[in-house]
């Protein structure tokens, strides 16, 4: 059974829908990765995933219960089975609890047992007594994300919900999270990672699968090896064009998709037909139509019109 499931989830904030029809089922055990630029809805995604908003159309479901549901309430063990790290690892660890206490509080309210310092020295927060002494402010972005990851599989969740976990994270330190991530996923933990970056969607996600996001809606999803590789989608192509080379020397040779226009449309007005076509460069009458519905490709899944001519 699946550890969650959105079922054609949409989701409004405001004047935006924020998710359109999006299904999605997460596994024991598998790094999903979710990309796409700032404000395509993939926090919005992970918020959804963590049961903290309402779908006005579709179902949430944890391990096969529907969270919305009329009368439904949420047990302890399945509210801790999934959990959260953000970005920001500051803004969300107490700045005046010593870290050995953040850690140790939540296990104290849910009654569970867990050893503060194992974790420390399992997240390489070692020797963890000098750890658990510190105060956030003492510690480097790096460490503090050790910190948050380390609350976080203190209390044994089967899914981790990583929003940007290494954005704010040296570059230096960031393959020593995703490492950490990673281990912890052998150990057992499901991953949802959200990230703007290909390449470390590419590092963390490697063996799993990715799911590219525009607009709100998911509009190419399948392995990862397979979309950073072949991506079939237009969008995915101009992102992953607009990467460096990792050869210097071929900087040349690498030439950007010419996209018809560098900005997101107005959200709360998005474009009709397919939601891509004010940008794309192989846009047709027919894109500002028809929506193009998300459909097998290649062991892929995209929604694009032409995606087999491009
Ligand atoms: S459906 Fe048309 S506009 Fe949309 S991505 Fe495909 S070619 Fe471009």
């Amino acid at each position: 059974m699946s550890l969650v499931e959105l079922r054609g989830v949409s989701v409004q904030l405001g004047q935006v829908q924020a998710l359109r029809q999006i299904h999605l089922a997460l596994q024991p055990g598998e790094i999903v990765t979710v990309v796409g630029e700032s404000g395509c809805g993939k926090s919005t995604l992970g918020r959804a995933v963590l049961g903290l908003l309402k779908p006005i159309a579709g179902q949430v479901l944890y391990q096969g219960q529907d969270l919305f549901a009329p009368g439904f309430r949420l047990s302890d063990e399945l509210r801790l089975s999934v959990q959260v790290v953000h970005q920001d690892s500051y803004a969300s660890l107490n700045p005046v609890r010593r870290v050995g206490q953040q850690l140790a509080a939540p296990l104290k309210r849910h009654k569970l047992t867990g050893d503060v310092h194992e974790i420390l020295a399992q997240v390489g927060l070692t020797p963890p007594e000098y750890f658990a002494a510190k105060l956030p402010f003492q510690l480097s972005g790096g460490q503090r994300q050790r910190v948050s990851l380390a609350r976080a599989a203190l209390l044994k969740p089967k899914l981790i919900v990583a929003d940007e976990p290494v954005s704010g994270v040296d570059a230096t330190l960031r393959l020593a999270i995703l490492d950490l991530m990673r281990r912890l996923n052998q150990e057992g933990i499901a991953f949802l990672y959200i990230t703007h970056d290909l390449a470390t969607a590419r590092y963390l996600g490697r063996g799993g699968r990715m799911l590219v996001m525009y607009l709100g809606q998911v509009i190419e999803t399948g392995p990862v090896e397979d979309l950073l590789d072949n991506p079939l989608h237009p969008y995915l192509q101009a992102l992953l064009a607009a990467l460096p080379p990792l050869d210097p020397r071929r900087a040349r040779e690498v030439k950007p998709l010419p996209l018809r226009s560098l900005d997101m449309p107005d959200p709360t007005k998005p474009p009709s037909g397919c939601s891509f076509h004010p940008r794309c460069p192989y846009a047709r009458e027919r894109c500002s139509q028809e929506a193009p519905p998300l459909r097998e490709l290649q062991g892929q899944q995209v929604a694009c019109h032409y995606a087999e001519e491009l």
